[in-house]
C-alpha cells in the first residue's frame, strides 16, 4: 500500500489542532499563562502551536511514514511511535508546544521552568524543542496513567499529579 503523503496528513490535521489554553488541564492553565506573560516581560513573544491533541490526530501522525496496512515504517522519518495517544501527554492535556524566536529558546526554557514546565529540548534521545510539559509528571505516562486514559478518566491522572481543578 505504501505510506500516505505526509503533506496530505498535515492538511488533515491542521483544522483539528487546538491552540486553546482552556483545553489544557485545569492546573496547568495559570502557570502557562504566567510563563507566557513572563516571557513577554522579557521581550519574547510566545505563540501557541498546539495544546490538547485529540487521539484522532495522534492516529493521523502515526500514519506518517508507515504503511497504511501493516504499520511498518516504509518512508522515514516517522513523527510518533504512539498510535492511540495514550503515551502522548498532549492527549492528556498536560503538554503544550510553543513557538518563539530561535535564539530565545534557551531563555524561554529557563522562564518556563520557573512556572513548573519541563522542556522537551532537554530530552536525551529525541529533542523536542517546541515542547513543554508539567514538571510534575513523568517524561512519559506510566502504566497506571495509560490505564486511566483507556478508561476515559484523565481526571484521575490530573489528580495524581496535582493538575486538576483546585
Ligand atoms: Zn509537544
Amino acid at each position: 500500500m505504501g505510506a500516505p503523503n505526509r503533506d496530505a496528513i498535515y492538511a488533515q490535521v491542521a483544522p483539528l489542532l487546538s491552540r486553546d489554553v482552556a483545553d489544557l488541564a485545569p492546573g496547568l492553565q495559570d502557570p502557562f499563562n504566567n510563563a507566557v506573560e513572563a516571557c513577554r516581560m522579557a521581550g519574547i513573544t510566545i505563540t501557541v502551536i498546539e495544546t490538547y491533541r485529540m487521539p484522532k490526530i495522534e492516529v493521523l501522525y502515526y500514519s506518517i511514514g508507515r504503511d497504511t496496512e501493516t504499520g511498518e515504517v516504509v518512508d522515514p522519518p516517522v513523527v510518533t511511535n504512539c498510535h492511540n495517544g495514550e503515551t502522548c501527554w498532549h492527549c492528556y492535556r498536560a503538554a503544550v508546544d510553543v513557538g518563539c524566536p530561535e535564539n530565545a529558546r534557551g531563555m524561554v526554557a529557563h522562564i518556563f521552568a520557573r512556572f513548573g514546565f519541563a522542556w522537551g529540548g532537554n530530552w536525551k534521545h529525541i529533542k523536542d524543542l517546541p515542547h513543554f510539559q508539567s514538571d510534575r509528571i513523568p517524561v512519559t505516562p506510566t502504566e497506571q496513567d495509560r490505564a486511566d486514559f483507556r478508561a476515559g478518566n484523565i481526571g484521575a491522572v490530573w489528580n495524581r499529579y496535582g493538575l486538576g481543578a483546585e
